[in-house]
């Protein structure tokens, strides 16, 4: 049996990881946690029967204690509850499945109570990944992706000796707006922007698909995950999204994994890495796909991936500038507040303005973070 918790249960990543557990009896469920989405997280309390159930708003918590007063399901709320749920004493693994860079105190704390990771929440490795694998080392725990571009190099890494990579190749689908000029996104609409042409998933990661931003951080957590330079990662656009991502070692032989475009592939490989599990559903099947085709990412157009290359090659707190001016970006995108290129804008007048600071500590991380959203605020 394994025990896991989930932070962000109730959201894209959240809900498949409960799906892979619904198929497999030997996984169960110890803790649970949303940001404010008591409905969901009550029938989740009900057929999981986990020990703990967190909460951000104190509100929400406070309603949903009542509701599942019946249960044995303790709730919590805020960071301290998001802390005590990544610290649970019967978890062996954690899911980072909650979105932003408020994943990453909790990550931190479980990796300090020796619980392995499978990693979701790529913000965590953009801004702290000197600090998390260092750390992952120390206490001797497993950081395990699930983003399904690192998944796929991880699996292709499988047997292979490090330092015999040449070249991590990661696939980018492209988006919903490949091919479109500067002068078509200027008129991208929220509805347009969140109709990805392969994967579902939760709004802020649609939103930095279209944008190219998601494949930057992705370049960023790859650094960090694999220790490999900037300059031997690359990126290309592999449309139909069915090569996860690639390998190339020094002999120039490549690896690849492809499959169907289905998250929980990469969940259950991480729940249960170094085994495979059988996996109900649809298989990638070549006839009918016909053929797969590669082109050279137009970062003319999409900003996000140059402007994430240019944060990383300055490191330090830069990340942390290009991460939080995003998601602040993002947000303000979804209320429909902002036009699709200002979210390039915000990011770029964001770290124009700022100063990197040398191998920042997690205090310095949060406060850059803090003061992005403000300026952003006292501006847009
Ligand atoms: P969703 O938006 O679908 O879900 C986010 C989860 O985080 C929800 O459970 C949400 O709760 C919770 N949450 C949000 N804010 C808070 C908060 N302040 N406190 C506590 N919980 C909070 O996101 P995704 O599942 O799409 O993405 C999650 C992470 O995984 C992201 O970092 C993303 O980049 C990464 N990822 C996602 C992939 C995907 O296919 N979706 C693929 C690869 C990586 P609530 O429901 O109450 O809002």
């Amino acid at each position: 049996m394994k025990n896991i918790a989930i932070l962000g249960s109730t959201g894209s990543i959240g809900t498949q990881t409960l799906e892979v557990v619904r198929a497999n009896k030997d996984l169960k469920v110890e803790g649970i946690s949303a940001g404010h989405n008591i409905e969901l997280l009550e029938k989740q309390v009900r057929e999981f029967a986990p020990r703990l159930a967190a909460v951000w708003e104190e509100k929400a918590a406070r309603d949903l204690a009542v509701r599942i007063q019946d249960t044995d399901t303790k709730v919590v709320w805020g960071m301290e509850g998001l802390l005590e749920l990544a610290r649970i004493p019967s978890v062996d693994i954690v899911v980072t499945a909650i979105v932003g860079m408020i994943g990453i105190r909790p990550t931190i704390e479980a990796i300090c109570a020796g619980k392995d990771i499978a990693l979701a929440n790529k913000e965590t490795l953009v801004t702290a990944g000197h600090l998390i694998m260092p750390l992952s080392r120390e206490k001797g725990v497993s950081i395990l992706p699930v983003d399904s571009e690192h998944s796929a190099i991880f699996q292709a890494l499988n047997g292979e000796e490090r330092k015999e990579v040449h070249k991590l190749i990661i696939t980018a689908s492209g988006g919903p707006f490949r091919g479109k000029t500067r002068e078509e996104l200027s008129k991208a609409t929220l509805s347009d922007t969140l109709k990805h042409p392969n994967w579902v998933m939760g709004q802020k990661i649609t939103v930095d698909s279209a944008t190219l931003v998601n494949k930057g951080l992705e370049v960023m957590e790859a650094r960090w995950l694999f220790e490999m330079d900037l300059a031997h990662i690359q990126v290309l656009v592999q449309p139909q999204s069915v090569i996860h991502s690639m390998v190339e070692f020094k002999d120039g032989g490549i690896m690849a994994q492809l499959g169907t475009p289905d998250m929980r592939l990469p969940i259950q490989y991480a729940l249960y890495y170094p085994h495979r599990k059988y996996l109900e559903g649809e298989r990638l099947d070549f006839e009918k796909l016909g053929q797969i085709t590669f082109e050279k990412p137009d970062t003319e157009t999409f900003l996000g991936l140059p402007m994430a290359i240019e944060a990383a090659k300055k490191g330090g707190t830069m990340p942390t500038v290009f991460n939080a001016a995003n998601e602040r970006a993002v947000r303000k995108f979804l209320r429909q507040e902002i036009g699709f290129l200002d979210i390039y804008e915000i990011i770029g007048q964001s770290m124009a303005r700022h100063t990197a600071k040398e191998n920042p500590d997690l205090e310095q991380i949060l406060a850059v973070e803090e003061e992005t959203y403000q300026w952003i605020e006292s501006r847009w």
